[in-house]
């Protein structure tokens, strides 16, 4: 994560980015500390989000909001590790307490995953052939698009792989006609890629005309992008 641009783009924002910031580096630190097996069979993209620690992971994020919020998290943290990495709703009445939640629940999924996916790779089966991830089975919300080609990023195992140009990775549709682009006045360099058949964005980004950093900071850095094609009414 390049803390330091995100710091520069949402000047206003500085002491949350700061405490995310530390939270994520003290998240981090614990997860990498966790052993991460290699699976004794292939490991399925299906089944890959289903199988993870989720009671490790509680614990490692326990450990670190006492020492960092001061007392309990109050909330379930295994369900709420389980509602994120699965990307469905957390129960509305844990939600409004807790603004730093997804700062924590972040930094555990994917870092475990990330190493699991490192350890594992070229010990799983094929992908699905689909547009969701190879490894987690998680559908993309980015591409980076280069001279010849595009690369599709997942944003919880940090896999990367190639897909169509023209094509909408969630239903599978590459007509011209339902698929389209916008952009963003002061987002340089990315455009929302729409498909009017399911309903689902993608935020695509040109290495040829942006200075490409991490997925995981190129996300953060385009949030605009989010806003303006959820008020469109995409996914
Ligand atoms: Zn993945
Ligand atoms: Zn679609």
């Amino acid at each position: 994560m390049d803390w330091d641009a995100i710091r520069r783009k949402y000047t206003e924002d500085a002491h949350s980015i700061d405490k995310a910031r530390k939270i994520h580096a003290a998240v981090t630190e614990k997860v990498r500390r966790l052993e991460i097996p290699l699976a004794d069979t292939p490991l399925s993209p299906r089944g890959v989000i289903a199988a993870l620690p989720y009671d490790l992971l509680a614990e490692v994020l326990r450990e670190v909001w006492t020492e960092l919020m001061g007392g309990e998290p109050g909330v379930d943290l295994e369900k709420a590790l389980r509602a994120f990495a699965a990307d469905e709703p957390f129960p509305e009445e844990q939600h409004d307490a807790l603004e730093e939640l997804p700062v924590f629940l972040r930094p555990a999924v994917t870092g475990y995953l990330t190493r699991l996916r490192e350890k594992n790779e070229g010990h799983q089966e094929a992908g699905t052939g689909t547009g969701s991830c190879p490894f987690c089975g998680t559908y993309p919300r980015m591409a980076f698009d280069s001279e010849t080609s595009r690369e599709l990023a997942c944003l919880l195992c940090g896999k990367q792989w190639r897909f169509q140009r023209i094509g909408c990775p969630f239903c599978g549709n590459a007509d011209h006609e339902t698929l389209g682009y916008f952009d963003v006045e002061g987002v340089e360099g990315v455009r929302v890629q729409y498909c009017s058949e399911c309903k689902h964005y993608l935020k695509v980004f040109d290495t040829r005309k942006r200075t490409v950093r991490d997925a995981e900071t190129e996300d953060v850095l385009s949030l605009d992008l989010d806003t303006a094609a959820q008020e469109e009414g995409y996914l």
